[in-house]
């Protein structure tokens, strides 16, 4: 079995041992790139149209030149295909704003549109590598995650007000986030849940927060300042089939505690119910399993979701 599977957008698959980034890779410089994790399940990329749905939003974010999915579609189809079915990986895409060398002694990192710079056009760096799926997924599918809530400092408005802050991309630049969650870890939590400085909900670090009140599922809206999650949205589609009433609508620390249940959603983990926050036990309702074999089904089974 492979342990691990990297292919670059020509098609090409690449030995995962052999150098691949230039020195100069803007990306590694100023982690100014963008990125999706997928779960590759029998031999498949998860929600894929999804996936590369949100990396042409990213790319746009951050004006990078318009990913080419065609490629993307086939190079994660090699990946997953050769990684195969006997077990599910991490697939990560790769892509970006390539070597720093060739945007010009300026320096200057132009908004790359096609045709702006007749045919001289900076190459961006793109690709696809799976890894095995970390051991803590299986705990947190089946157990839950202990979480306490962390302050992002940011307010709800700042999404729209400085678009600069690239808050609803999913960009290179994880180190806060990562620096979060060892900050939850140090207190002796799995994970952590971000609040605005209004004490509203955000996202986790590397997930979505999605509560189910009664028969409702609901999170807080992308305008806040969250990424859009492909998971949650695939859920919504199954819960709604399902009779649930799904709702984008704010929420605030109060309502996690209110809630009959609290779930970390993100596409490799799929569903992580909060078992504890910030110290208080949340015990799981009866409709627990249901809601974590509706994200199953949704992210295997996405049917034509190709968009929020
Ligand atoms: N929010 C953040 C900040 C994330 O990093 C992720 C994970 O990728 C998500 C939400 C959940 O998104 P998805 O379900 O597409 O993995």
């Amino acid at each position: 079995m492979v342990e691990r599977v990297l292919v670059t957008l020509d098609g090409a698959i690449r030995d995962p041992d052999a150098p691949l980034l230039y020195s100069d890779d803007i990306g590694v410089l100023r982690g100014d790139g963008i990125f999706e994790t997928v779960l590759v399940r029998d031999g498949a990329a998860c929600a894929l149209e999804l996936h590369l749905a949100r990396l042409r939003r990213s790319a746009e974010a951050l004006e990078l030149a318009a990913p080419d999915l065609e490629a993307w579609r086939t190079a994660v189809q090699t990946a997953a295909k050769e990684w195969g079915a006997e077990r599910e990986g991490l697939l990560r895409m790769v892509l970006t704003r390539g070597r720093d060398s060739e945007h010009g002694a300026t320096g200057k990192q132009s908004a790359i549109k096609a045709g702006d710079l007749a045919g001289a056009e900076p190459a961006t760096t793109g690709y696809v590598l799976v890894l095995p799926v970390p051991e803590r997924v299986k705990t947190a599918r089946t157990e839950g995650v202990s979480v306490i809530t962390l302050s992002r400092g940011i307010s709800i408005d700042l999404a729209q007000e400085a678009p600069w802050l690239l808050l609803g991309a999913k960009t290179l630049s994880y180190a806060t986030n990562m620096a979060a969650l060892r900050f939850a870890q140090r207190m002796g939590a799995d994970d952590a849940i971000f609040t605005s400085t209004e004490h509203r909900v955000l996202e986790g670090p590397r997930s979505t927060v999605v509560i189910a009140r009664d028969n409702q599922l609901i999170t807080p809206p992308a305008r806040n300042g969250v990424l859009p999650g492909t998971t949650q949205r695939v859920l919504f589609t199954e819960a709604e089939k399902a009779g649930w009433e799904c709702k984008y609508e704010p929420l605030f620390i109060a309502d996690l505690i209110t809630a009959d249940s609290v779930w970390m959603l993100s596409s490799v983990t799929l569903a992580a119910r909060v078992n504890s926050l910030d110290g208080l036990r949340m015990s799981a309702p009866d409709n627990a399993a249901e809601i974590a074999e509706l994200v199953h089904r949704g992210v295997t089974q996405p049917g034509n979701i190709t968009d929020w």
